[in-house]
């Protein structure tokens, strides 16, 4: 079964604020596809994000989030990192001493447990070999796996960890949010080249992007403009080359035009 993420007429605020910040988002998202959610600032885009996420610093006022049919805005977020929904900046700290490795060991680890209270959980041999697997196919350097999470890393390695996160629990659909605050080119190649190798029949992807550029390394099957809340705009590929080169003004004055009927 083709897993299917549908988000419907969600509103949302910042928790303890009434003045909503999304105001009635319908998106559907299925294993497979790519789409591309764009925006100009303050359109609301990371408060989408942060809402699927369960942050507890947001609040869902109206419309509904699921996932084959389950609630996700009921999951507590390992819930839903189960129910096959990956979303970036889950685990964002450094933890001192802890190994990449180990991090994704214990991940792993976590959700067989969660499945099965007696799982024992990875063999490590099994791991390794995994771990040689989704870095290869990632041409990530198989020392990346002993250097200690997030401890000094560049944007670029904490994104490559992210990545090979995003490889190992192996979701269904990933949620992500690339933020604007210092990504270099180079760390954006490496997020989307991520995207691009983990997607597939197996993944579909919501890229968040706050970057136009980043769609010159991924090639969405569908992108959408957020604008004051609300998805104001879709379509394939040539929409983001309209972007591109005709900014965001027209879709602000479409926007109002709307608005007057
Ligand atoms: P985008 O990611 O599209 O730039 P955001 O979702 O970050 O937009 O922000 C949308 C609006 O919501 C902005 O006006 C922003 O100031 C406000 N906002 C978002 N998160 C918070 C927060 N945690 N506290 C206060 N205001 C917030
Ligand atoms: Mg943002």
């Amino acid at each position: 079964m083709v897993a299917t993420l549908e988000i419907r007429n969600l509103h949302a605020s910042v928790e303890g604020d009434e003045s909503l910040i999304l105001r009635g988002v319908d998106l559907t998202v299925k294993q497979g596809e790519i789409h591309a959610l764009m925006g100009p600032n303050g359109s609301g885009k990371s408060t989408l994000a942060n809402v699927l996420m369960g942050n507890p610093a947001y609040e869902v006022h109206e419309g509904t989030v699921l996932l084959d049919g389950e609630d996700v805005l009921d999951m507590e977020p390992d819930e839903r990192s189960r129910a096959g929904l990956f979303l970036a900046f889950q685990y964002p700290v450094a933890i001192p001493g802890v190994t990449v490795a180990n991090f994704l060991r214990h991940a792993i680890n976590a959700r067989m447990k969660a499945e099965d209270p007696d799982s024992k959980g990875i063999p490590i041999p099994k791991f390794a070999r995994m771990m040689r697997e989704k870095m290869s196919q990632l041409h990530i350097d198989h020392a990346f796996a002993g250097r200690y999470l997030n401890e000094g890393f560049s944007g670029g390695e904490k994104k490559r960890a992210e990545v090979l996160q995003m490889a190992v629990l192996e979701p269904r659909i990933a949620v992500l949010d690339e933020t604007d605050s210092g990504l270099d080119i180079d760390a954006l190649r490496i997020v989307a080249d991520g995207v691009n190798s983990l997607t597939g029949p197996q993944m579909g992807a919501l890229v968040i992007t706050h970057y136009q550029r980043m769609l010159n390394y991924i090639k969405p099957d569908y992108v959408h403009v957020m604008y004051d809340g609300r998805l104001v705009e879709s379509g394939g590929p040539a929409l983001a080359l309209e972007l591109e080169e005709k900014g965001y003004e027209w879709i602000r004055e479409k926007h109002l035009a709307q608005l007057e009927v």
